[in-house]
């Protein structure tokens, strides 16, 4: 382990790996992103006044993150990571950066949230 050369790619992966991976309850599972709630299913419960999708599978509904009286609030329910964007307020992002924003989790634990794993 002497060494002052750079790391390699793979070097610094598994630093990085070691960093990261020594507290095992915050490791997700290496599918997780499979095993997420679909998107309609997700914004179903979480957006009020979700209406129906239009043909591009974009539904309109009321937004969280600021006083929406308009249905301000767009999201994917077709598409495999649940984007969503709001016109009036400028928030943007895919399902599991809604649920951060939703819930104030960091990344990994809105992610197990949303898998239903409970650390
Ligand atoms: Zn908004």
């Amino acid at each position: 382990m002497k060494s002052s050369r750079p790391m390699n790619g793979r070097q610094a992966v598994a630093a990085l790996r070691g960093l990261y991976g020594r507290d095992k309850s915050h490791r997700l599972p290496d599918n997780w992103r499979d095993r997420l709630p679909a998107p309609a299913t997700y914004y179903g419960q979480h957006v009020e006044k979700l209406g129906k999708p239009n043909g591009t599978g974009w539904a309109q509904g009321r937004c969280p993150f600021h006083d929406d009286h308009n249905a301000s609030l767009s999201v994917s329910l077709s598409g495999e990571r649940g984007h969503y964007r709001c016109f009036a307020c400028g928030e943007r992002g895919d399902m599991v950066g809604f649920h951060m924003r939703h819930t104030g989790l960091g990344f990994n634990e809105a992610v197990r949230d949303l898998l239903g794993v409970r650390a």
